[in-house]
């Protein structure tokens, strides 16, 4: 093999072999059509955590509904839940519809261009306010991800744990050293770009890099090895259960606190298991102490498992009736009920293991199962 190149010491040529790739290689996204502030805004917080493919369907969707901050602005809280459904962490969501009532209060509807104002918004970090000041602006400011982090270990060879302070510093050193001044939306875009379509996690395409040759990790062997990460943190399991109770062909569902974890969302009574109890006892238990309903006939309705951050929630749903009829809950962790037909669940927000619930639910339901 040839022997690489020092990326830091042929920048001008780095840049322009990024540059070019970009420009014929960049996959089409609806906000890279006018690099609109507000669009920009959107997509970086739709983007956090999500992949780019379903960041691209709920955006379109997003500003057919909302075309523009003062839309947002004016919503009610359940519209931008809904259009947010299924993407989760729905502190995001709540954070857009802060801000935008902000921008339209303070800032005549606009997205600030400057850094300080940016991070005083709710959901605006240190990230966020560097990607929408240099890819809606143009402005000189570097952009580190989680592709850019990859590309600069592998081409820079790093052997140290990338999460570490030292190393976290040396990468931003590399991205300000690197960085196209004039060029920052399209250059912070394909390493981006580059890191997302070729130097992939698992699979990187290094016989067809265009980097290869500045690629030190490549010449060493060593490109399945980097990053390196830190021991990870074990992954938390939790198991819950939920009653679906139906009362004379109606559902019950009942609206979270708005400072609660999914908070505003809608969901079926029920929690977490306790001591050695089975998922239909807890159910029974749960309903009793969040409605002071009792039920009986539980039917299992299966079971789903969804990833939340470090946890992994196995959640148990059944399908139950009142063992008496007080169709009236006493409401201790919600703040509001309905009692509702089952095709009128799908136009209530709920969290991501409650949604596929209802999914079960109506699919029965259509398919005669379920009264
Ligand atoms: S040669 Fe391979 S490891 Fe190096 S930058 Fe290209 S894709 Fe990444």
């Amino acid at each position: 093999m040839r022997q690489s190149v020092d990326p830091l010491k042929n920048i001008s040529a780095l840049q322009d072999a990024l540059l070019t790739w970009f420009t014929v290689s960049q996959r089409t996204l609806p906000w890279r059509q006018d690099y609109h502030p507000y669009h920009v805004w959107i997509s970086e917080i739709m983007g956090q955590q999500t992949q780019m493919e379903r960041v691209a369907d709920y955006f379109s969707r997003w500003i057919e509904q909302f075309p523009a901050v003062s839309d947002v602005a004016t919503a009610d809280e359940q519209q931008i839940l809904k259009a947010w459904e299924g993407l989760g962490y729905y502190s995001r969501a709540r954070n857009i519809y802060r801000t935008a009532k902000i921008l339209v209060e303070k800032h005549d509807s606009r997205i600030p261009a400057n850094h300080d104002q940016l991070l005083a918004l709710p959901g605006i970090g240190p990230y966020t306010a560097a990607a929408i000041l240099s890819i809606a602006y143009n402005q000189d400011i570097p952009l580190i991800d989680a592709n850019v982090e990859r590309l600069f270990t592998r081409l820079l060879d790093i052997s140290e744990p990338v999460k570490s302070a030292r190393i976290q510093a040396m990468l931003r050193k590399t991205a300000q050293s690197l960085l196209a001044c004039g060029k920052a939306r399209m250059f912070n875009q394909a390493l981006m770009e580059c890191g997302a379509l070729i130097c992939k996690p698992g699979k990187p395409d290094c016989p067809s890099c265009f980097l290869a040759e500045y690629c030190l990790a490549r010449q060493h062997g060593t490109v399945l090895l980097r990053p390196v990460r830190a021991q990870s943190a074990k992954r938390i399991d939790i198991v819950m259960a939920c009653a679906v109770i139906i009362d004379q062909g109606l559902c019950y569902i009942q609206q979270r606190m708005p400072d609660d974890v999914w908070g505003s969302l809608w969901e079926f009574p029920g929690g977490r298991l306790k001591n050695n109890e089975t998922p239909e006892q807890a159910a029974i238990r749960e309903v009793k102490e969040e409605t002071e309903f009792e039920v009986e006939n539980l039917q299992p309705l299966g079971f789903v498992v969804h990833h939340y951050t470090k946890y992994r929630v196995t959640l148990h749903g059944f399908t139950c009736s009142l063992s008496r009829n007080h169709a009236v809950p006493a409401l201790h962790a919600a703040v509001q009920y309905r009692w509702l037909q089952l095709p009128e669940l799908v136009d209530f927000p709920f969290p991501a293991g409650h949604r596929q619930l209802v999914k079960r639910l109506v699919g029965r339901l259509e398919a005669g199962l379920t009264s």
